[in-house]
């Protein structure tokens, strides 16, 4: 298949064309993630096209999801390994976040995936996980990413393939539907180093390219990606300028007022 021609077409603005994720982590006070709701409920209409997701830590999901303006989603940080309900200490199962009216995940996240001091999951468990998520009926936002030695190596989008192929290995065609890929180098996360538009651009267009070649040239052309990785108010206008830019998934400011300027980005 010469996939280099189908990807002229792949540039069809995937609907809604703008997606912005929010990842609070371990973040936030009872009163914190109060103040933080009231922020974003009082921002005003937020841009045409737009989608909102914000990634919470569990113990305050329900409360979220509650008070949250209905057009922002709640969204988990992580998802269980094993499906349903049981002897599964600590798991926070898909189909009990779905009971509980949570429709979105993030999975493989870098902080689970090289760890804080425990060992990090491995690309199979994520694919586990983000199936266990569609199967439940949820929609993900899986996370994948080079680190910066890959990076120096010229190895970025050999270490993205070979978390995209676990992902790929687990899901079926059909299930992409639900996915919306973020692409977080890490170390741009955190850090206050963010990748250049030239960097970002050519990352998320290798993954289009692998998804048109690895799942189907549809898929390719209707699956979000996003950037991750220092985004802010002050860089987020010239990265969404990028062609396969579909949006963010944002750290630290989305902890901050700014985030709605990220959310009100324009291509
Ligand atoms: C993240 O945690 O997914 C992230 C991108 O963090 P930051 O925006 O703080 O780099």
């Amino acid at each position: 298949m010469r996939v280099d021609l189908a990807l002229t077409t792949l540039h069809r603005s995937p609907s809604p064309n703008h997606y912005t994720g929010g990842n609070w982590k371990c973040n936030g006070t009872v009163a914190q993630i109060k103040s933080m709701v009231d922020v974003l409920n009082a921002a005003g209409p937020f841009s045409a096209n737009s989608e909102v997701v914000i990634a919470g830590p569990a113990i305050h999901l329900a409360a979220m999801k509650k008070t949250l303006r209905p057009d922002i989603a709640v969204c988990a940080e992580d998802v269980g390994f094993k499906k349903g309900y049981g002897a599964m200490t600590g798991e926070m199962s898909a189909e009990m976040l779905v009971d509980s009216g949570i429709k979105w995940t993030l999975t493989g996240h870098s902080e689970r995936r090289v760890g804080f001091g425990f060992p990090g999951e491995t690309s199979e468990v994520v694919g586990i996980k983000t199936k266990n998520a569609v199967d439940a009926g949820m929609s993900v936002m899986a996370c994948i990413g080079e680190m910066l030695a890959d990076r120096q190596n010229g190895t970025t989008m050999k270490v993205c393939a070979e978390q995209l192929e676990a992902i790929k290995k687990a899901l079926k065609t059909e299930d992409w539907k639900k996915v919306v890929i973020a692409y977080e180098p890490v170390w741009a996360i955190g850090t206050g180093v963010t990748a250049t538009p030239k960097q970002a651009q050519e990352t998320h267009a290798d993954i289009r390219k692998w998804l048109a070649q690895n799942i189907s040239p549809a898929v390719a052309a209707e699956t979000r990606i996003l950037y991750g990785g220092s985004a802010t108010a002050a860089n987020c206008n010239e990265l969404y300028a990028c062609n396969d830019i579909n949006g963010f998934l944002v750290g630290g400011a989305s902890l901050k007022a700014e985030f709605v300027s990220i959310i009100n980005s324009t291509k």
